[in-house]
């Protein structure tokens, strides 16, 4: 495993990144006595960085997580989220992100979490995420039940906006900068550079595209975007390149992000990704996923509040049919 500073918190982080989601039974049914192997297979290839939220399985994924993590919790940095609740259920206010960690450290067996971050800012009003929000993290950390405070989220610009005006130790941004994507790179890692802020890459199979398996109904990507995606799943198990492993050392190429999160479901996973690590890929091979991907390259979709100006843009770029289905 490698490891980088993740901003100015000074913590060495993994850099690759265990993405707990799938415990929360978000993309498919995970059993769950399969997650003491999982979690010790993530820890045993040197995994130190966890990440998980309430909003995964409405606490489930916490719970598990929590459960798994018990012998290693002195080992790992662990984060957690709060202000998002459900698929339409946030509150961004301090009274409920401080209820929200409390139920979260008991959920994750812990009386501290290292990063609690405001989940999907994009769904709070701006206002409130600024003046409320992440001063109420502050307090979370004053009170030492937190060790440092971060906010995630879809799009790339308007987490820079937030991180330049309300102080912030982690951004965490996923779907803009792995085989589909680039454009975290415009605002949010300029902006993450100016200000030592540790910047969190996610989703790098873009929220399971290119694992090749069925998505699950509430998938926002339009069906361009999924299209490509089969087909250079298709392309590489044909030339005897792991998907999934091509899309990791992809992510791992970026010169700032201190970690890629991944979601992992199965031991198998966990393997697939650290093969990046040590990862060559032939260079024909990556000219044609490259070209696989361009007629969607850096294509988004509408995510957070309508009155969003970046939800606005992306609603205005996308046709009637590929809108109904990212609403979905
Ligand atoms: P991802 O791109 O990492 O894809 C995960 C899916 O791909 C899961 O279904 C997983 O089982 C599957 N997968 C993983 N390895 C595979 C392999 N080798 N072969 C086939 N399938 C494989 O997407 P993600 O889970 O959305 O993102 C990773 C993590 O990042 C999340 O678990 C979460 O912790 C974090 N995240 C945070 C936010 C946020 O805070 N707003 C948003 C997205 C992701």
């Amino acid at each position: 495993m490698r490891y980088r500073i993740l901003g100015s918190t000074g913590l060495s982080v993994s850099v690759i990144g265990f993405g707990a989601s799938p415990l929360g039974n978000v993309f498919s049914p995970v059993p769950q006595a399969g997650d003491d192997a999982l979690v010790g297979r993530a820890v045993d290839a040197g995994i130190n960085f966890f990440d998980v939220s309430p909003y995964y399985g409405d606490g489930l994924a916490e719970e598990r997580l929590g459960t798994a993590l018990v012998p290693h919790r002195r080992n790992v940095v662990l984060a957690t989220k709060c202000g998002r609740n459900g698929s339409d259920r946030f509150d961004f206010s301090a009274k409920g992100i401080t209820a929200s960690l409390e139920t979260s450290l008991r959920r994750l067996r812990t009386d501290a979490v290292d990063l609690i971050q405001a989940h999907d800012i994009e769904f709070g009003d701006i206002d409130q995420v600024i003046h409320e929000t992440i001063p109420a993290l502050w307090e979370l950390k004053r009170q030492g039940k937190a060790r440092y405070v971060g906010i995630t989220g879809y799009w790339p610009g308007l987490l820079a906006r937030v991180a330049a005006e309300a102080p912030v130790d982690t951004v965490l941004n996923y779907c803009h900068w792995n085989l589909f994507s680039n454009d975290m790179d415009e605002a949010l890692c300029p902006a993450a550079a100016r200000l030592g802020i540790g910047l969190i890459n996610a989703s790098p199979l873009h929220m399971g595209i290119l694992g090749g398996v069925k998505l699950p109904e509430w998938h926002p990507a339009p069906p361009a975007v999924r299209a490509a995606g089969a087909e250079v799943v298709g392309f590489c198990r044909s030339s005897g390149v792991d998907p999934a492993t091509l899309s990791m050392w992809t992510c791992l190429q970026h010169p700032s992000v201190a970690s890629t999160l991944m979601g992992f479901a199965s031991a198998g996973q966990v393997d697939s990704a650290c093969a990046a690590l040590d990862f060559d890929p032939d260079a024909e091979v990556l000219q044609t996923v490259q070209r696989q991907v361009s007629p969607v390259y850096n294509t988004s979709w509408p995510q957070g509040r309508p009155e969003n100006e970046d939800t606005k843009r992306a609603m205005a770029g996308l046709e009637e049919d590929e809108i109904k289905v990212a609403k979905a």
